[in-house]
C-alpha cells in the first residue's frame, strides 16, 4: 500500500505515520524527520533548508521533491509531510509513473486550531535521536531526558508561538485545493485527528479497509 498523510501541523501526521509503518509494515517517508536530519548534519542540503525550516516556510518544491524521489524504490510506503502543495501532488504523480508506481490513498487528519496548538506547544523531541514527546499526553519517564537514548529533550524551533503562526497560514492556503486534488481522484480518506492516537490509527484502518 502507498499512502501519503496530510493535515495541519499538529494533526498527528508524524505519530500516525510511525504506527501505520510499524503496524502495517511499510516504509515511513517523513520529509521534516529528513530535513532536521540534513540541517543536524550541517550538509549541504541542511544549509539550503535551514531558513526555511526556521521560519515555517516551505522549502521550495524541487529540493523536497527530489529528496522524495531518492526515498521511494518498490517498497510500499506512508510518506508524511509531503506533498504540501499541488505543485509537489504533481511531481509526486511524476514521480510514481517514472518508477511504474501508484498512490493508494491521501488520508487527510482533520483537526481543530486549538488542539493543534496544545499539541505543537507540548511537544519535545530529543536531540539526539529524534523521539517524540509531549509534556502532558505522552511525558517521558524523567523530565527532559530521552526514554530511549537519555538524550536531552528539547523543543523544536518551529514549535515556538510566532512560527506555529506561520505555519498555520501557510497551511491553510495550501490545503483546499490539495485535498480537491485527490477527491477528484478518488483517493481521499478523511479523519478525524482530535481523538486520541491509538484512535485515530483504528479511524484510519476502518477506512482503509473499506475503500
Ligand atoms: P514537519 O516536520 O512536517 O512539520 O516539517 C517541518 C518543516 O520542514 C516545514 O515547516 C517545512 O519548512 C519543511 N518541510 C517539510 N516537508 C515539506 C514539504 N513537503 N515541502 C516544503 N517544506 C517542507
Amino acid at each position: 500500500m502507498r499512502i501519503i498523510l496530510l493535515g495541519a501541523p499538529g494533526s498527528g501526521k508524524g505519530t500516525q505515520a510511525k504506527t501505520m509503518s510499524e503496524k502495517l509494515n511499510i516504509k515511513r517517508i517523513s520529509l521534516g524527520d529528513i530535513l532536521r536530519e540534513e540541517v543536524k548534519k550541517n550538509t549541504p542540503l541542511g544549509e539550503k533548508v535551514k531558513e526555511y525550516m526556521y521560519k515555517g516556510l516551505l522549502v521550495p518544491d524541487k529540493i523536497v521533491s527530489m529528496v522524495v524521489e531518492e526515498n521511494i524504490d518498490s517498497e510500499d510506503f506512508v510518506i508524511d509531510g509531503y506533498p504540501r502543495n499541488t505543485n509537489q501532488a504533481k511531481d509526486l504523480d511524476n514521480i510514481l509513473s517514472k518508477k511504474n508506481l501508484s498512490l493508494d490513498k491521501a488520508i487527510y487528519l482533520e483537526v481543530s486550531q486549538e488542539t493543534a496548538i496544545k499539541r505543537l506547544s507540548g511537544r519535545r523531541i530529543c536531540k539526539n535521536c529524534g523521539a517524540n514527546y509531549h509534556i502532558e499526553n505522552m511525558p517521558p519517564k524523567k523530565e527532559g531526558i530521552c526514554d530511549i537514548c537519555g538524550g536531552m529533550l528539547i523543543q523544536r524551533k518551529d514549535d515556538e508561538p510566532e512560527v506555529i503562526k506561520n505555519r498555520w497560514i501557510v497551511f491553510q492556503k495550501e490545503n483546499v485545493p490539495l485535498m480537491n486534488f485527490y477527491k477528484e481522484k478518488d483517493k481521499l480518506i478523511i479523519v478525524d485527528a482530535n481523538q486520541e492516537a491509538e484512535e485515530v490509527f483504528q479511524e484510519v484502518l476502518k477506512k482503509l479497509n473499506h475503500g
